[in-house]
C-alpha cells in the first residue's frame, strides 16, 4: 500500500505521526488530509533514515532549495556542501537540478548526505543523455525513483493542447521552464504527444511502486511580468487539475507547482484559481517574482510574492537566489536565499489558518526580548542567530541599547516614562 492508500484505510502510518508531532496537529487529522490530497509527505519506499515532512494545508509553509550542477560547473563535493548548507540554515526540503557532469553520483551523493526529503527533475537525465525519447524519459523516472528520491517533477501539463494555446497567444519570453521547453522539443522534434502525459497510466504505476510523490510542473510559467495569468498557463493548471485527480484515485500523492513572473495584484487570483482547479492539492511555488527588473534582488522580489502567495493558500516555497536570471548560486546564495525564503513563508504562516497562533507565539517571544532590551533573548528568537549577532557587534560598541538611537533608545525612554507614572500612582 502506498502511504496514501493507508491513509485513506483510516490508518495512520508511522510518516504521517511523525510529521503530525512536530506540526502539532491531530495524527488521525493529517491522515485524513492525506488521504483526501491536501496534505503530500513525500517520502519514496527505498529512502532509509528519512525525517519526513508535511507541504498542505493546517501545516507551516514549507522552503525547497534547489541545488544541482550545471555543463559549466559540475563538481558533485560542492552540490552536497551548498544541500548540507541549506538544510543547515532550515531548508525542509532540497531538489538536485543537476545538468552537467554525472548525474547519477550527484543525486546518489546528495540522498546519502541528508535526511529530509530529497526531489529531482527527470527529464533532465534523458536531455543530458541525449535520450529524448520515451523510453529514455521513462526510464530516467524509474532510475530516480529507484535511487530513492521522494519526489519528482514531471512537466506532464506541457502538451499539443496547452502548446496550441501558447501558439495563438505568443508570449514575450515563450516557455522559460527547462524541463518545459525540453518537452516542447520533443514534440515538435516528434510530432508526438509529451510521453509523461500520454502515458500517464504508466507513470502512476512507478510512483505507486516507489510511492513517489508527483510534483506536477509548471513548465509553462511565466517567465516575465508581461505574459503573467495566459491561456497557455490556466490551460496548464485545467490539465494538472485533471492530473491530480487521477494520481489520487491510483493512491498516489501530488502536488502542483505555479508560477514564475507575476504582478503582485494577480497572484492571489492565480492561487485561488490553481487551489480550485486542483480541488486543493498542496501548491509548490517558484517565486512569484513580483518584477523582472531586479537582477541581484530576486530572492527579494520572490519573497515578497511568496508571503502573498502564501496567504493566499500556497503551501511550499521555492527559494530564489541572489543569482537567479545571472549565474549558477554559490554556496552563500544558497545560504542568502534560505533565510530570505523561510522570512516569507513564516510571514505568510503568520495569516496561515491552523499555524498562526503557533507562528505568532515565535514573533511575540521577539517583541518580548525586544521590550526588555534582552539581547540574548532577542538572538535566541532571530530566524538567523549567527547573523543577527554578527550585526549587533561588528562596531565593538556593547551598550545596552543599539547604536541606532543611543542614548535615545524611545524602547528604555518609554519604559522609564512608563515606570515614573506607575510610581506617581
Ligand atoms: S536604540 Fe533605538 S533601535 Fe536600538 S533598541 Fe533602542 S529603540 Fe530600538
Amino acid at each position: 500500500m502506498t502511504l496514501m492508500e493507508e491513509a485513506k484505510s483510516g490508518r495512520v502510518p508511522r510518516e504521517i505521526d511523525l510529521v503530525a508531532e512536530r506540526e502539532g496537529i491531530e495524527p488521525g487529522k493529517l491522515a485524513r488530509l492525506v488521504a483526501a490530497g491536501r496534505v503530500v509527505v513525500p517520502r519514496n519506499v527505498r529512502r532509509e533514515g528519512l525525517e519526513p515532512i508535511g507541504v498542505g494545508e493546517m501545516l507551516t509553509t514549507k522552503v525547497n532549495v534547489n541545488v544541482g550542477t550545471s555543463k559549466s560547473l559540475d563538481s558533485p563535493e560542492i552540490e552536497v556542501e551548498k544541500a548540507l548548507a541549506a538544510v543547515a540554515a532550515g531548508a525542509d526540503a532540497v531538489m538536485d537540478l543537476s545538468t552537467g557532469g554525472d548525474l547519477d553520483l550527484v543525486r546518489r551523493k546528495i540522498l546519502d548526505a541528508l535526511k529530509i526529503p530529497v526531489g529531482s527533475v527527470p527529464i533532465y537525465n534523458a536531455a543530458v543523455r541525449n535520450d529524448l525519447s520515451s523510453q529514455g524519459l521513462f526510464n530516467a523516472l524509474e532510475k530516480h525513483a529507484r535511487d530513492g528520491v521522494d519526489f519528482v517533477t514531471v512537466h506532464v501539463g506541457v502538451n499539443k493542447n496547452s502548446l496550441e494555446r501558447l501558439r495563438q497567444d505568443p508570449r514575450v519570453m515563450g516557455v522559460v521552464s527547462r524541463g518545459g521547453s525540453l518537452t516542447m522539443k520533443y514534440i515538435s522534434d516528434t510530432g508526438e504527444e509529451n510521453p509523461y502525459y500520454a502515458e500517464y497510466d504508466y507513470l502512476l504505476e512507478i510512483a505507486r511502486e516507489y510511492d513517489l510523490t508527483l510534483s506536477l510542473g509548471d513548465g509553462l510559467r511565466p517567465g516575465c511580468i508581461e505574459d503573467a495569468s495566459d491561456r497557455a498557463k490556466y490551460m496548464e493548471f485545467i490539465m494538472l487539475g485533471e492530473l491530480v485527480r487521477r494520481a489520487r484515485q491510483e493512491g498516489v500523492q501530488a502536488m502542483v507547482e505555479g508560477p514564475g513572473h507575476v504582478p503582485a495584484d494577480e497572484i492571489q487570483t492565480s492561487v485561488k484559481a490553481m487551489k480550485h482547479l486542483t480541488d486543493g492539492a498542496p501548491l509548490y511555488l517558484l517565486g512569484p517574482l513580483v518584477t523582472d527588473v531586479a537582477p541581484g534582488y530576486d530572492h527579494i522580489t520572490a519573497a515578497m510574492g511568496g508571503v502573498i502567495a502564501g496567504m493566499a493558500g500556497a503551501d511550499f516555497l521555492c527559494a530564489t537566489t541572489p543569482s537567479e536570471h545571472l549565474d549558477l548560486p554559490t554556496k552563500d546564495d544558497v545560504i542568502e536565499g534560505t533565510y530570505v525564503t523561510r522570512v516569507a513563508a513564516h510571514a505568510a504562516d503568520l495569516t496561515r489558518p491552523g499555524v498562526r497562533e503557533r507562528a505568532r507565539a515565535w514573533d511575540l517571544q521577539m517583541a518580548k526580548a525586544r521590550a526588555d532590551l534582552n539581547w540574548t533573548g532577542q538572538f535566541e528568537a532571530a530566524i538567523n542567530p549567527a547573523r543577527a549577532k554578527q550585526i549587533r557587534h561588528r562596531r565593538g560598541v556593547e551598550t545596552d541599547t543599539c547604536t541606532m538611537c543611543s542614548e535615545l533608545c524611545a524602547i528604555r525612554l518609554s519604559k522609564e516614562a512608563m515606570e515614573r507614572e506607575a510610581a506617581r500612582k
